[in-house]
């Protein structure tokens, strides 16, 4: 590889932080000095330097511009990362965020002044109630996480209510659950217990039933399922997992994180769920990458209705909206409290309202099929030469584990690293844990058959590549990125979090 001067690479700019650049004398602002007396700061004025680099204002804009580009993101490239439904957005919704009256509202504005926000508040929870058949919706959550929470408190809450809630210690959570589930059970107090995954995998319901048979259900308070689930499977046997749950009085939770697979075609009530929280993020598109924002209502039946936080959007006889914040307002009511301090994640409301009325009910339905058609192009141009962990078709992601290469030394993270230098984002490596060295492949409904032709093309070529002469070219990958193999360990054991010079 050319050794240039500067450090880059081609257009690619080496990039200091913030603090190793600049020359004091510099600076982006243009103020002459004071003349006054500083002593009205009570004896805090500062008497050093301030050590912030000077620099001009050209300077600290390629910066952050340059930091900016070094964010791989969903309108640079294929995203194909399991489990996240990494779709485009449509540029629609950002336009209706914007509007000045959406973008500019303040959550402290009398009910009066923020007519239109509640209203859109209000229709997008009729919307969602409308998708999924449920009873009610809280729409304060701000992540699928968040919803989680909220859904699980709900359940706490009734099970207080109903006096069962000392005997029902212990919340039940499929070996193929996303992480985040065990974790919020154990954050509200639940022991967590394991239900076998079967071969097929999805929830051993022989186990399941043998769990829950006579009274030995009698300390559960909740199952936690994902549908479709982490290795991109249908639960067959939901509407058995419910009965069996209810006949114990336990409650079921729907992890709602991969609605996108199944919008507009499952009634969510109809397969006897209690709560599911929702990823606006995720299947009604907002941007999510790096981490925010999210947003997770979480819809809930008839029965949990009743104790959903606060606040909720209320429509009044006379057509007028009124947000309802206190538990004195709503007698017929026992909300468990509130999950933030405000509303919910108004901008995320916006787009999602904003991506439903556009996509319409057949837009909605297409959007998840071609969701589950695009998973199955990449799962059946691929088997052949990854193998496929699970017989049948997938739902919205494919999912492959590492025996194709046996023998090789290439290991599933090495096939990541090689997809950098092509130019693709990887798949979600090494989760589900059910399989050995998982490869979860998402493509979502929003790529079109080239990119899945290049990505297929892309995979295959890296397999050869593994199994040929040139292995060390996978085995060292990346070669063309600016930062190569990390060491991740130390990386998420130490961070280093502060700078110093
Ligand atoms: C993304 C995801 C979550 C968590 O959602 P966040 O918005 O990231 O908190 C939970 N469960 C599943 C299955 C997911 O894919």
């Amino acid at each position: 590889m050319v050794e240039t001067f500067t450090g880059n690479k081609g257009l690619q700019i080496e990039e200091p932080l913030i603090f190793e650049q600049g020359s004091k004398d510099l600076s982006a602002v243009d103020i002459s000095e004071l003349d006054i007396e500083l002593d009205c700061l009570g004896g805090l004025t500062r008497d050093g330097e301030i050590g912030l680099s000077g620099l001009s204002e050209p300077q600290v804009i390629r910066h952050y511009t340059r930091l900016s580009q070094k964010n791989y993101n969903i309108d640079a490239g294929f995203y194909p990362l399991g489990s996240c439904t990494m779709k485009y957005n449509p540029r629609l919704n950002e336009k209706m965020a914007r509007l000045a009256g959406f973008a500019d509202v303040h959550p402290c504005q009398s009910d009066a002044s923020a007519q239109g926000a509640l209203e859109l508040v209000y229709t997008l929870a009729q919307s969602l109630k409308e998708l999924t058949g449920m009873a009610d919706v809280a729409m304060s959550p701000a992540a699928g996480a968040h919803g989680e929470l909220c859904g699980v408190m709900t359940i706490k809450a009734a099970h207080v209510d109903s006096g069962e809630d000392a005997n029902r210690s212990i919340v039940l959570v499929p070996e193929s659950a996303h992480g985040t589930n065990p974790a919020t059970a154990a954050l509200c107090g639940y022991k967590i217990e394991n239900i076998k995954t079967n071969d097929q995998g999805r929830v051993d319901l022989a186990y399941l039933q043998d769990r829950l048979s006579g009274d030995k259900g009698a300390d559960v308070a909740a199952l936690m399922l994902t549908n479709p689930n982490t290795c991109g499977l249908f639960e067959r046997d939901i509407v058995k997992i419910s009965e069996l749950l209810h006949k114990s009085g336990a409650y079921f939770y729907l992890d709602g994180a991969n609605f996108n697979a199944v919008v507009g075609r499952v009634r969510i009530a109809d397969l006897g769920v209690d709560v599911m929280h929702i990823n606006l993020h995720k299947t009604f598109s907002t941007p999510h990458g790096g981490g925010g924002p999210g947003s997770g209502p979480t819809v809930l039946s008839e029965k949990l209705s009743k104790y959903a936080p606060l606040p909720f959007v209320e429509k009044l006889s006379d057509g007028s909206f009124k947000l309802v914040e206190h538990a004195e307002e709503c007698p017929s009511r026992k909300p468990f409290g509130r999950m933030k301090g405000f509303n919910g994640q108004f901008g995320v409301f916006v787009r999602a309202l904003s991506y439903i009325l556009s996509m319409g009910k057949d837009g909605l339905k297409q959007a998840s099929g071609d969701a589950v058609l695009n998973a199955n192009y990449i799962m059946s141009q691929l088997k052949g030469d990854y193998h496929a962990c699970f017989e049948g078709y997938c739902m919205h992601e494919a999912l492959f584990d590492d025996s194709s290469l046996k023998g090789t030394d290439v290991t599933t993270l090495d096939i990541a690293k090689s997809l950098l230098d092509e130019g693709f984002h990887p798949m979600t490596m090494y989760f589900p844990l059910v399989v050995h060295g998982a490869m979860l492949i998402e493509p979502t409904e929003t790529e079109a058959k080239d990119t899945l032709d290049s990505f297929i093309g892309t995979m295959k070529h890296i397999l050869t590549k593994a199994k040929s002469d040139a292995k060390d070219e996978v085995l060292n990958a990346p070669a063309l990125t600016p930062v190569k193999r990390l060491d991740e360990t130390k990386a998420a054991r130490n961070p280093v979090l502060r700078y110093e010079k």
